[in-house]
């Protein structure tokens, strides 16, 4: 696809954002979609999985150890999630600012965390946390051909290209 660089921005960094069982079954859906796409951000992939306990348990392999990952995994796997591919320049560094803190009781007001949630154990929204994390994260939710690529008649009034 067509790559531009200008100034030295990278805006076709990509991260993986989804929206968990409990921002699906609150209906928080739309308002997560919304405040991406109000950033500036551009949507390349979408979809509502049942995740498999076997994408789950790759996807936080790293937590394996930790004393939640058990419950980490049943809830993961309590309903259909949200996946989402959102890109543009800075996307995995500004997406974890507007995701807030882990805990949502420590989450600033303003993040998705801090507006729409309460407590750690249903924070209702994952956001990949490194540009390679999100590169592994990407293909192992996604299929290729389930990315879009386009471009977005916008993008002259988002960035200086
Ligand atoms: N989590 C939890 N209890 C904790 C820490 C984490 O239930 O004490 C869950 C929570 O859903 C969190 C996920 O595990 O979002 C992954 O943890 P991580 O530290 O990667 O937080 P995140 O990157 O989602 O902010
Ligand atoms: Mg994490």
């Amino acid at each position: 696809g067509i790559r531009f660089y200008s100034a030295g921005i990278e805006i076709h960094e990509q991260t993986l954002v989804a929206v968990k069982p409990d921002g699906v079954q609150r209906r928080l859906v739309g308002e997560i979609i919304q405040r991406f796409e109000k950033r500036g951000f551009q949507l390349m992939g979408l979809k509502l999985v049942q995740p498999s306990r076997d994408v789950l348990l790759k996807h936080y392999h790293d937590l394996q150890e930790k004393p939640f990952y058990s419950a980490l995994i049943q809830y993961m796997s309590s309903g259909p999630i949200i996946l989402m591919v959102w890109e543009g320049c800075d996307v995995v560094r500004i997406s974890r600012m507007m995701v807030g803190d882990t805990d949502p009781a420590l989450a600033q007001p303003g993040t998705v965390r801090g507006d729409l949630c309460v407590h750690i154990s249903r924070n209702a929204i994952h956001a990949s946390d490194s540009v390679e994390v999100a590169k592994k994260e990407i293909s192992l939710w996604f299929h290729r051909n389930e990315l879009v690529e386009w471009e977005s008649c916008t993008i002259k009034n988002i960035y200086n290209v």
